[in-house]
């Protein structure tokens, strides 16, 4: 068991990719479709590990990050940037986002991400 992962796009596609993969991966999964919903399960969930979109309805993905490592700050963060988001990118690692990855990407690339982070933390 790899902890609780916490999986937020606004795309339903990509919520079920990326659920269907990271459970094959041993992770307990969970979803949320915008920055607000991933807010509210943050906090009744604690999860590990957190793959946030950037763009979604609501709120987006930088103002959620900045959100939830204000109050859990040990949450490891991934957020998904479209190409050229490079003031965004600086903001969501300045406020303690651990990794950006470029849409559209590789899910190999993005399994291999969430590995190393979860492997980083216990070693
Ligand atoms: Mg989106």
């Amino acid at each position: 068991m790899k902890g609780h992962i916490l999986i937020v796009d606004d795309q339903k596609g990509v919520r079920r990719l990326l659920e269907e993969l990271f459970k094959k991966e041993g992770w307990q999964v969970h979803v949320a479709s915008d920055g607000k919903e991933a807010i509210e399960q943050v906090d009744a969930l604690k999860p590990d590990m957190i793959l946030m979109d950037m763009k979604m309805p609501n709120m987006n993905g930088l103002e959620a990050s900045q959100k939830i490592l204000e109050k859990h700050g040990d949450i490891n963060i991934i957020m998904m940037t479209a190409y050229g988001e490079m003031e965004i990118v600086k903001k969501a690692l300045d406020a303690g986002v651990k990794k950006c990855i470029t849409k559209p990407f590789d899910i190999m690339d993005l399994r291999n991400m969430v590995n190393q982070l979860a492997f980083d933390q216990v070693s």
